[in-house]
């Protein structure tokens, strides 16, 4: 799809649009000026897309990205996990009975590979204890009763001068926020942007990339809070030492696009580039390949080529919750799908139960499958009473003739090759897939880079006999998890 991006839709720029005073052709002449330079940054950008080899086109359903961010109300119970991160779990540090407020810390960190979780409502501890979660275990929880009288808004919040922080102060007061990376990876923001200077990251790599379909949570956050995104890039430029940053944006959301173009620093240390539209264009490598044209050696992370990867979402709230002070207690999240009947991008408070949630959207009865994150790379979820935790950037439910009822019957590998020209990582699916079902695990990863796959699912949505390659692979990777070879 060729974007199209037009002059009216250009945001403003601070002054445009009030009554000129003093000199106004002047002021008129620079606003256009400005204007059409603008205008033609954004054809170059358009013209020169950033992509990689291989990937797919399926069909992205991003209708909720015309839609504005709205606030959900609060459930009258938030069952919030202590472990909503890689990493170790938060220590509770409340009792059943207490009253706390909205932002208080409830679970301090355990450690430096942790973060603490603050009250997402004014409310009292009503439970701790087991409590169902997305992974399909039982995890240790706190059930806050809400007031639901309150006006819930954040009281615990220290206001910082940020920039009178040194790096230490900076990745300490990070950790304070208890944010993790909000995409869906969940790896503490501190511990992420701590790089040893030794490493020498050159490029904060930011991704707006968002190709998972019918997601656009990201979307609406570079649409409608530019401003603290920009904020939260400088913060994670200062912490990670990395003295230039590249935000990249596939080429189907010229709004966001346009919003960050205007905003831009003119220093020139930070920049955007359209992607072409393909998933998985904001994987880590194809995302780094697409912007810097640099390929990450196999079983290495992205700053072996002196990069750092964050996600818009997760800068975003950087930018906001620091100089403020506070703990993440909400975040932003798309709930879409066939079963939903007002699908958009919701302000949902942690804790959430996911049942309360698809009430407020009028998920029908026909809501059989839900997934929490993207069709390709989510996960199904068996229970209703899980809850909303930091790393759910989506909830997606679907009706039960569009899965289980329509379910395809799986035939042999027929050779055709289909699988082998999406695959990102240049794996061979097919052969994998051949290993696995002689259930050759440990081959399977010492002769053909099982470890490499990244569980994207190009492979299974492109193969004609419908064989579930993605899940045999997670299988195998899981067996050899287990039993590695010594
Ligand atoms: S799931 Fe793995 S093997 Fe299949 S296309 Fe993605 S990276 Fe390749
Ligand atoms: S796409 Fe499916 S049928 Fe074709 S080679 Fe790959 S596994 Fe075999």
């Amino acid at each position: 799809m060729k974007a199209e991006v037009k002059l009216d839709d250009l945001p403003l720029q601070d002054g445009e649009g009030r009554k000129p005073s003093a000199a106004p052709a002047r002021r008129e002449r620079a606003a256009h000026a400005g204007r059409r330079s603008l205008l033609f940054r954004l054809a170059s950008l358009f013209r020169s897309k950033g992509t990689f080899a291989h990937g797919i086109h399926p069909a992205y359903h991003k209708e909720t990205g015309s839609l504005p961010i709205r606030r959900l109300p609060f459930a009258s119970h938030l069952v919030v996990p202590l472990a909503q991160h890689i990493g170790k779990p938060a220590l509770c540090c409340v009792n059943v009975g207490q009253e706390v407020s909205r932002g208080e810390v409830i679970a301090t960190a355990d450690g430096r590979i942790s973060l603490p979780v603050h009250a997402p409502a004014t409310g009292v501890v009503e439970a701790i204890g087991l409590m169902p979660a997305a992974s399909g275990k039982m995890e240790e929880c706190i059930t806050l009763r809400v007031y639901q009288a309150d006006g819930q808004e954040v009281r615990v919040r220290k206001p910082r001068d940020v920039d009178a922080m040194n790096r230490q102060e900076l990745l300490a007061a990070i950790q304070h926020t208890g944010l993790c990376g909000l995409g869906g990876a969940t790896f503490p923001a501190h511990v992420k942007l701590d790089v040893p200077a030794e490493m020498g990251i050159d490029t904060l790599v930011v991704n707006g990339a968002e190709c998972e379909p019918f997601l656009t949570c990201d979307h609406r956050i570079m649409v409608e809070r530019t401003q603290d995104l920009m904020r939260g890039i400088r913060y994670a430029m200062r912490a990670s030492g990395a003295p230039r940053a590249i935000i990249g944006i596939e080429d189907n959301k010229p709004d966001a696009i346009a919003a960050i173009a205007a905003a831009l620093p003119d220093d020139g240390s930070i920049s955007v580039q359209a992607l072409e539209t393909k998933y998985p264009q904001g994987a880590e490598d194809t995302l780094i390949y697409a912007l810097l044209g640099r390929e990450i050696p196999a079983g290495q992370r992205p700053a072996a080529v002196g990069a750092l990867v964050n996600n818009v979402m997760t800068l975003a709230y950087l930018g906001r919750l620091l100089p403020a002070g506070e703990g993440l207690v909400e975040r932003v999240l798309t709930v879409a799908g066939p079963a939903v009947e007002s699908p958009g991008n919701y302000i949902v408070p942690i804790g959430t139960p996911l049942r309360f949630l698809l009430e407020q959207v009028g998920a029908t009865s026909s809501a059989k499958e839900i997934i929490l994150g993207g069709p390709m790379m989510g996960m199904t979820v068996s229970s209703l009473d899980v809850p909303v935790t930091k790393g759910t950037s989506g909830v997606l439910a679907f009706a039960a003739a569009a899965t289980a009822g329509e379910a395809p019957r799986v035939y042999p590998c027929i050779g055709c090759g289909e699988c082998v020209k999406v695959c990102p990582r240049f794996l061979n699916p097919a052969q994998l897939g051949l290993l696995s079902g002689k259930r050759e695990y440990v081959e399977m990863a010492a002769q053909f880079n099982l470890d490499r796959c990244f569980e994207c699912g190009c492979c299974s949505y492109v193969c004609p006999s419908h064989i579930p390659l993605v899940q045999q692979f997670r299988v195998a990777k899981a067996y050899n998890r287990k039993n590695p070879v010594t």
